[in-house]
């Protein structure tokens, strides 16, 4: 397939070269100078877009999405296909599908969790929404960049996957974090509170799969520094994105809401930026009740 590429950052940059390397034409476009493996560079995205079957994005956010769909829809072949994979509001995600069926192509919002090492090695899921005959022509791509496509639904039902899926993330690493800063004060063992949680009703990913205190369970950032990882401001990102969401459909989010606003405390105010997100646990063993 002939596939052009915008947005080659940490995440765009190894999945076009995944593309690449698979075997498709892969031409790439990125407002910073950027060199990726196998992808020839065009000079601006409606030129990376203009004679392509299928166009990615993955870019910062809905307002970038915009501002790029609207350059690049009108100029792609009819008939051709828009993937956005990029994290971005629910209402972005609809308008550009709704634009690029005014423009006679088929649209997939699909964004994807695994962050820059499931890029990397091509191991990322992908929630998509959009038409059956939309996902149908994606999901080859899918398969190279990733293990797993769930087809979600119509148009803005893979961001509202991921956005739902990265509330449970936060709020469940916030509990994670507050309840090993309270078992320290208690003076229980970090291994022994591990050892029961890990195989208790408590369990979770960011307990058995990513947890939070160094030395204990599999690696994690917390093994290295709390470095990322994923970083604490992509957290705050997807939890803004929730409660924009819940408002807009009057959800009631209570323990979402407050995860946003105590990643927000700890990026903009603590030392959370630059961090990965489950260094909330130091920031709890610093902290008393008030
Ligand atoms: P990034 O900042 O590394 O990459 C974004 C790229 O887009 C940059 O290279 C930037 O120069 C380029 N860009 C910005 N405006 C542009 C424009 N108008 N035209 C062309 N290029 C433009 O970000 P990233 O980590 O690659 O994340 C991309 C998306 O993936 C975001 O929506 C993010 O929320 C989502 N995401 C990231 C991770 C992660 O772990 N990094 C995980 C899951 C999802």
């Amino acid at each position: 397939m002939k596939i052009g590429f915008i947005g080659l950052g940490n995440m765009g940059g190894p999945m076009a070269a995944n593309l690449a390397k698979a075997g498709h034409d892969v031409t790439g476009f990125d407002m910073a100078k950027v060199t990726i493996e196998g992808v020839a560079m065009a000079a601006s995205a409606v030129s990376a877009a203009s004679s392509a079957d299928v166009v990615i994005t993955m870019l910062p956010n809905g307002k970038i999405l915009r501002a790029v769909a609207n350059d690049i829809l009108a100029a792609m072949p009819k008939g051709a296909t828009h993937i956005d994979c990029s994290t971005v509001d629910v209402d972005s995600a609809r308008a550009v599908a709704e634009q690029a069926a005014n423009s006679g192509l088929l649209a997939v919002d699909a964004p994807v969790s695994g962050g820059v090492g499931g890029a990397a090695g091509g191991t990322l899921t992908f929630m998509a929404g959009g038409s059956a005959d939309a996902f149908a022509t994606a999901a080859p791509l899918f398969d190279i960049m990733g293990q797993k496509a769930v087809h979600c639904g119509a148009s803005g039902a893979g961001q509202a996957a991921k956005i739902c899926n990265n509330m449970i993330l936060g709020v469940t690493m916030v509990a994670t974090c507050e309840a090993f800063a309270l078992a320290d004060k208690l003076g229980l063992d970090r291994q022994k509170m591990f050892d029961v949680v890990s195989t208790s009703s408590g369990y979770s990913w960011t307990m058995n799969a990513y947890c939070p205190a160094p030395g204990v369970g599999p690696q994690s950032p917390a093994d290295n520094g709390y470095q990322p990882g994923f970083a604490a401001e992509l957290m705050l990102k997807d939890l803004r994105l929730s409660q924009q969401a819940a408002e807009s459909v009057d959800a009631d989010t209570p323990m979402g809401e407050l995860a946003r606003a105590l990643y927000a405390q700890f990026v903009e105010n603590e030392d959370g930026a630059g961090m990965d997100f489950s260094a909330m646990l130091p920031r709890f063993e610093k902290r008393g009740r008030n």
